[in-house]
């Protein structure tokens, strides 16, 4: 059997119907950049989070990029960033010129640990960037008194995290604002690039309206530095359609995710993810640990399960292999091994299984044979 990381096919077949038609206005009327598809799919996505404003924008990266720019981040200043996320959250930082400061994750969340927040704070520090990993959300009010007592904007990386929800809140407007990607495999996917940021601050809203097209608001008239970070028509004529089976899909995730647990219970040498008290987690990645257990040759006994898992037909993924703190380009800031445990232990033992609404109990059972068969069980 093939079981794939994830299928994208299958979800487009399901919705072939709905959303081809949704694509063929957007051309008969022309509206290639944001138009009327774009603002009706940003209505529908803040409400679906309950948040006031949203824009459609290019990407997920470049949603990083406008939420601390339109905080006003620049040169001189340091941004908070978990160690353990995808590099898009440090870009965000670097192209408004500030110095991303790396904190480890908590060892049960796999989020930012409040914990170790403080100690990372200077007097240059501007902004916290909470990511919520894998679709669960981070401790935002340990992180948020964090920010209160040292005046610090609380921003969130939704990335991953669409309708998930901390304390029965959805993500989004937890803090002051917050940024989206919608690339083609998250658990709100376009048909191309896309993003959105997000706040239920007014004045913040502006300034991201504008940034997002040339700064400015009346034509030709730039009353802020900007850039061209706008949404296709295209890209959002598909998410209005597929915004509408989001909650179905999270649910299938859901789905999939507690049979993994279920199956994988007895397993001794795998450490399973685990949802959090505060957390109404949406699996965008289900990421279990293979215990430590250097092989000889100096591989982990993870690689091997990857590797086996693959002759037998098993997609999976590593999310992520590098800590951000020991990539190559934040060489300059001086990290070295051993800074941040955690996140170093997960990117060495943390291995993502198949994951998709779709995904049949035949395939589910046959990964978690795989895995029961790897390890002679
Ligand atoms: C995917 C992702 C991004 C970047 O989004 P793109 O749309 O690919 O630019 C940013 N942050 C996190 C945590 C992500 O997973």
């Amino acid at each position: 059997m093939n079981v794939p990381f994830l299928d994208l096919k299958v979800q487009y077949k399901s919705i072939k119907d709905e959303v081809l038609p949704a694509i063929n206005d957007v051309l008969d009327n022309t509206a290639y950049v944001l138009g009327k598809p774009v603002a009706a799919f940003e209505k529908a996505f803040a409400e679906a989070h309950n948040a006031k404003y949203c824009y459609g924008v290019s990407s997920g990266t470049d949603s990083n990029h406008m939420v601390l720019w339109a905080l006003g981040i620049g040169p001189g200043d340091e941004v908070i960033i978990p160690a353990n996320t995808f590099i898009a959250t440090a870009w965000g930082a670097t192209l408004c010129g500030a110095k991303p400061v790396f904190v480890d994750c908590h060892n049960e969340s796999y989020n930012i640990d409040p914990a170790k927040v403080e100690v990372a704070i200077t007097s240059k520090t501007k902004a916290i960037v909470a990511v919520h990993l894998y679709g669960q959300p981070a401790d935002m009010d340990n992180l948020q008194l964090i920010a209160n007592r040292f005046k610090l904007f609380l921003v969130e990386d939704c990335a991953q995290a669409h309708i998930s929800e901390y304390k029965s809140n959805k993500v989004g407007s937890l803090g002051i604002a917050s940024s989206f990607s919608f690339y083609p495999g998250k658990n709100l996917g376009a048909y191309g690039e896309g993003g959105a940021v997000m706040t239920d601050d007014e004045n913040l809203a502006k300034k991201f309206k504008m940034i997002r097209d040339h700064g400015m608001e009346k034509k030709y008239y730039h009353e802020i530095y900007g850039h061209n970070y706008r949404m296709e028509g295209i890209q959002g004529a598909v998410l209005g359609v597929k915004l509408k089976h989001l909650e179905d899909w999270t649910y299938g995730r859901r789905r999939v995710a507690a049979k993994y647990r279920e199956l994988l219970k007895d397993v001794d040498q795998i450490i399973m993810p685990k949802e959090m008290e505060y957390a109404k987690h949406v699996y965008h990645l289900f990421v279990v640990q293979v215990k430590k257990q250097k092989l000889e040759g100096g591989s982990e006994k993870r690689d091997e399960l990857q590797k086996f898992l693959n002759e037998n037909g098993v997609s999976t993924g590593l999310h992520y292999p590098i800590p951000l703190h020991l990539q190559p380009c934040f060489e300059h800031l001086g990290y070295k091994k051993g800074d941040f445990p955690v996140s170093e232990q997960l990117a060495e033992c943390g291995i993502s299984l198949p994951l998709y609404a779709e995904m049949t109990d035949e395939q589910i059972d046959y990964v978690c044979d795989k895995i029961k068969d790897f390890f002679k069980i």
